[in-house]
């Protein structure tokens, strides 16, 4: 009845008031990070399988929020892309990375993740935002890569894919990350052109316990495509071992090396996003 609906409803209000207030906060405190410079990049090594040298870095965001501490990516970058201002992030993050690798030419390749937001934009063109990253550091474009997760994938399937053709006209490579979770990722190697796959962390854990030859078979299925293939979230020896015999050629994880600051990561004050 509507009794009863009114009464529910008045039970959970407290609870989404400060749902409310807590994210309104949030998108103020995250519009002022910028000006504030509270964003850094943290990077964390990528090794090759079984030497353990490292081949490159992956580029990871992190937000030093002055009370909260370093906040997360995951705790901010889903409403950073649903108020817009995801993408001057992301610009930052690839020119802060571009700059950073060509300043060390040795340190081989430097990953930047990219958001679904870039690839639908009317603000700004992706491939044109990478070809400055590049132009402006100077970086070759062979030691970029740039990490897609399937939320990119599942949005307009034909603008996309006609996008990553342009990002590898320009030299760049593209990953496929967090392969493993959500659907039909499969099909997505069929379709698209990865030129590496990253095995999602979540995958590499229960398949080195429970099943290695699953672990195998994704090798081999990547090899099939003429994709390499990086084993994420190597935390134990065990792992490394399962992930040494299912012939993985790279991989990443705190056994290697955690994400970490390094020098020279100018803060962004891009003024107000
Ligand atoms: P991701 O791209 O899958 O990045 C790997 C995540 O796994 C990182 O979390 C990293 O710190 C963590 N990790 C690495 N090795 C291990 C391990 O051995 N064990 C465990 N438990 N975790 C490990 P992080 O830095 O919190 O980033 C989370 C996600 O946020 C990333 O997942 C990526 O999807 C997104 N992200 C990070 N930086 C950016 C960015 O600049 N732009 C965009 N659009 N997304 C970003
Ligand atoms: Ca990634
Ligand atoms: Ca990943
Ligand atoms: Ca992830």
């Amino acid at each position: 009845t509507k009794e009863e609906g009114r009464g529910h409803y008045r039970l959970f209000e407290p609870e989404m008031k400060v749902a409310m207030q807590h994210r309104r906060t949030l998108e103020v405190e995250l519009r002022r990070a910028a000006v504030a410079g509270e964003f850094e990049i943290f990077y964390q090594p990528v090794v090759s399988v079984p030497e353990r040298e490292v081949v490159g870095h992956e580029a990871l965001l992190r937000w030093r929020h002055p009370e909260r501490g370093l906040v997360a990516p995951d705790r901010f970058i889903p409403l950073a892309e649903e108020i817009g201002v995801i993408e001057p992030i992301s610009e930052w993050v690839l020119a802060q990375a571009c700059t950073a690798a060509a300043r060390h030419p040795g340190e081989g390749r430097i990953a930047v993740n990219l958001s679904a937001v870039q690839f639908t934009s009317r603000r700004s063109d992706l491939v044109k935002v990478v070809a400055s990253a590049l132009g402006a550091s100077g970086l070759s474009p062979e030691r970029l890569e740039l990490e897609i997760t399937e939320t990119t994938l599942l949005r307009d399937t034909e603008g996309v894919l006609a996008t990553l053709h342009a990002l590898k006209a320009l030299g760049v490579s593209i990953a496929m990350d967090d392969f493993g979770t959500g659907y039909s990722s499969l099909d997505y190697l069929r379709r698209f052109p990865f030129d590496r796959v990253k095995v999602d962390r979540s995958f590499i854990h229960k398949l080195a316990r429970d099943n290695p030859p699953v672990l195998r078979a994704l090798t081999d299925l990547c090899r099939a495509f003429s994709m390499h293939v990086t084993a994420e979230g190597v935390e134990t020896e065990e792992q490394f071992a399962a992930i040494v015999a299912s012939g993985y050629t790279e991989a990443q994880g705190f056994l290697f090396g955690r994400p970490a600051p390094r020098e020279g990561n100018a803060p962004l004050r891009s003024g107000r996003l």
